[in-house]
């Protein structure tokens, strides 16, 4: 059976045209990638998301104010509307970031947790710096999952992560000896709770511009490294995703 793939963060809508991303995902779709998760950031590229996911059946969509964006007023309502009209989306990408930290930060990550609580909807994560507050403020929370996207805590807090439901995915740079304590973190997260990513369009840890199907190249090298075969952790993510999302069988 072909491998099957999921890209668990991208942010499609950010491709320069409709020509690049439609290259992009015909590329995916010949390299196994069956579902991928894109990430909005702000009210500015919600309605772009929405529209991916409709023309395109492989896009699961997430809405959410990123907090590089919190200075953005009246946008809760927004997301609300945008949440009800499309009942498989998740909330992200949300989170807390103190290298880029900015009034209201942690006001309107509370905010969406609360939210993401509410409408019983996975929470796509994202943290800089900041991992002490984050561990807090999801204890209080209430959410079906949560994915700790491009995970960058320590091995040890991985265990606290997880025991609260956490999921947590990697993406390009696991292939880089240098990120010694990211492979370790990679090693102790629970096989269950195990995602990978490429963050398309951003480019990769090599320079050139990312697309889904580079997830493909993150999982044979998080296999290298967890000394698993390629074919078993591709499976295993597949169906990890499958239940973030709220797919299962
Ligand atoms: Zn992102």
């Amino acid at each position: 059976m072909p491998q099957a793939y999921f890209d668990a963060h991208d942010h499609l809508q950010n491709f320069g045209s409709d020509a690049e991303l439609d290259a992009a995902l015909r590329a995916a779709e010949a390299a196994g990638v069956q579902g991928l998760l894109c990430c909005g950031t702000a009210p500015d590229d919600w309605a772009r998301v929405l529209e991916l996911a409709g023309r395109y059946p492989s896009v699961r969509p997430a809405f959410g104010l990123h907090p590089w964006f919190s200075a953005e007023e009246g946008w809760l309502e927004k997301l609300e509307e945008f949440l009800r009209r499309m009942p498989s989306a998740c909330v992200g990408e949300i989170g807390l970031d103190a290298a880029k930290g900015l009034p209201g930060q942690e006001e309107n990550f509370a905010l969406q947790l609360a939210l993401a609580g509410r409408f019983r909807r996975p929470a796509v994560i994202h943290c800089v710096g900041s991992w002490g507050r984050l561990l807090e403020l999801l204890k209080k929370a209430d959410l079906p999952a949560f994915m700790l996207h491009g995970y960058g805590g320590s091995p040890e807090l991985v265990r606290e992560l997880a025991a609260l439901g956490g999921y947590f995915s990697f993406g390009g740079e696991l292939a880089d000896p240098k990120r010694e304590k990211l492979r370790a973190a990679l090693a102790a997260v629970p096989r269950d709770r195990l995602l990978f990513e490429t963050e398309a369009p951003e480019p990769g840890p090599d320079g050139r511009s990312a697309g889904p199907a580079d997830v493909a190249a993150v999982v044979a090298a998080a296999a290298g490294l967890l000394g698993l075969p390629e074919q078993s952790l591709a499976d295993l993510s597949f169906e990890n995703a499958k239940k973030f999302t709220g797919e299962t069988t």
